[in-house]
């Protein structure tokens, strides 16, 4: 007999929640609404939901006081409710939580227990921002619906199969030892999710597909992967490094930390790394927005201030991909199935698409500037026939990947 289920979607950040609502019959899933509780413990704190009616949501907007994120998910459970999305608390069973790190302790989804939050605890100092916030939307959504069970979906277990010789840094092998500092890579649920969907857009099982995926967002990052494995990545210990990003800077010379603090007094490590994680990147470089939209826009108006600045991020920032492309080309023995560009940015913009495949001089890819512009829903093949490695936007769904991942650790229980 088929069983009929709710599925909820956790994603908490430091001020934030977001949420999805999936029906699941069996092993299919519709999403119900979508949404976001933002500004938590800030002044106008606003929750937005979208009722899913069928291709179409329909949006509610409420701006309130949410002192934090207890009061966050009681909005969300409220809202669900008030919306008739779902009837009845009894309703939500399954609940999955994106976790930021799980370190070198998780290296799959994992069913929610006091062990597993003790560890999760134990990841903190590597992810100081994301873990405790996670956590909190953890025991908030744990204290109001507290007959579900919950999952823990991390974004580094996908990394957990790189080789040491791609997660260690040269750094003295005591500090891997002795505090764990390693490479660990991030946004792996996004692609394991992109590898499922080309298993089918390749008719290629899992373990036969060697890819480059450039996740680019407003965090980004690149992954090689080798026989449905990770095999190298651009981010590290912390998603600050590698890309250039909205407002992170990636790959820098670590001399600058200690070059800063000796050149002005006013300089701190906690500054820097702040600098670098929220100043930087597209936004630093610019010197207006961490957006791409709008670099894109004022590298195209002379008139705009920051018209020179803007070019000159957009050219530094597809410089990086590009170069990541090739390394990780020649990481594949250039034995590559598909370049897919995923994300905010990989999804959306023509434009850094055509830019990242000129910049590549050493491989002979080929773009077909009306299917690289065209619209599409779920993927588009954008390469011509002679491009050596076929190109694809792809958009992807780590909210879909939470909710599989949940449904098939609880489906027995
Ligand atoms: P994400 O973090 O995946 O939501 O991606 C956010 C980034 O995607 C921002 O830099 C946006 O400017 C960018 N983005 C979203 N839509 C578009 C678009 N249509 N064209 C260019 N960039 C876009």
């Amino acid at each position: 007999m088929s069983e009929q289920n709710k599925i909820l979607v956790i994603n908490a950040g430091s001020s934030s929640i977001k949420f999805q609502l999936f029906n699941t019959i069996d092993n299919q899933f519709t999403i119900l609404c979508k949404g976001l509780v933002e500004r938590i413990a800030i002044k106008n704190s606003n929750f937005i939901i979208e009722i899913a009616n069928g291709d179409k949501f329909i949006k509610h907007e409420v701006t309130k006081d949410i002192p934090n994120h207890l009061a966050g998910a009681r909005v969300v459970i409220d809202a669900l409710r008030q919306y008739q999305v779902i009837a009845d608390f009894a309703d939500i069973k399954r609940i999955g939580h994106r976790m930021v790190h799980g370190g070198q302790k998780f290296n799959s989804s994992i069913i929610i227990d006091d062990k597993v939050i003790a560890g999760i605890k134990s990841c903190i100092p590597l992810a100081p921002l994301h873990n405790p916030a996670a956590l909190e939307g953890l025991s908030s959504f744990q204290e109001l619906v507290s007959h579900a069970k919950h999952v823990a979906v991390f974004d580094t277990s996908f990394h957990t199969t790189l080789s040491e010789e791609k997660y260690l840094y040269s750094v003295p092998y005591d500090w891997y030892k002795s505090y764990e500092v390693r490479r660990y890579g991030f946004h792996g649920t996004s692609y394991r999710y992109i590898l499922e969907k080309l298993t089918n857009i390749l008719n290629k099982p899992k373990d036969k597909i060697n890819t480059i995926i450039c996740h680019l967002g407003n965090g980004a990052s690149i992954c090689a992967i080798k026989n449905g494995k990770s095999f190298n990545t651009s981010m590290g210990l912390t998603p600050l490094d590698g890309l250039i990003m909205g407002s992170r800077s990636g790959i820098i010379d670590p001399s600058i930390h200690g070059y800063m603090c000796s050149v002005n007094t006013e300089t701190t490590i906690e500054t820097i790394t702040n600098d670098l994680n929220k100043s930087s990147g597209l936004l630093g470089i610019s010197g207006h927005s961490s957006d791409l939209r709008d670099v894109l826009a004022s590298s195209n108006d002379k008139s705009h201030q920051h018209h020179l600045q803007s070019q000159l991020a957009i050219t530094m920032f597809v410089q990086r991909i590009a170069n990541y492309i090739i390394q990780y080309a020649n990481d594949l023995a250039n034995n590559v199935d598909a370049l897919v560009f995923t994300a905010g940015i990989g999804e959306n913009s023509a434009m850094i698409r055509q830019l990242v495949i000129e910049e590549i001089k050493v491989l002979n890819l080929k773009l077909v500037a009306s299917k690289n512009d065209d619209q599409y829903n779920d993927y588009l093949e954008i390469s011509d026939k002679q491009s050596q490695i076929p190109i694809f936007k792809i958009r992807t769904n780590e909210e879909l990947m939470i909710c599989h991942d949940t449904y098939n650790l609880l489906k027995n229980i």
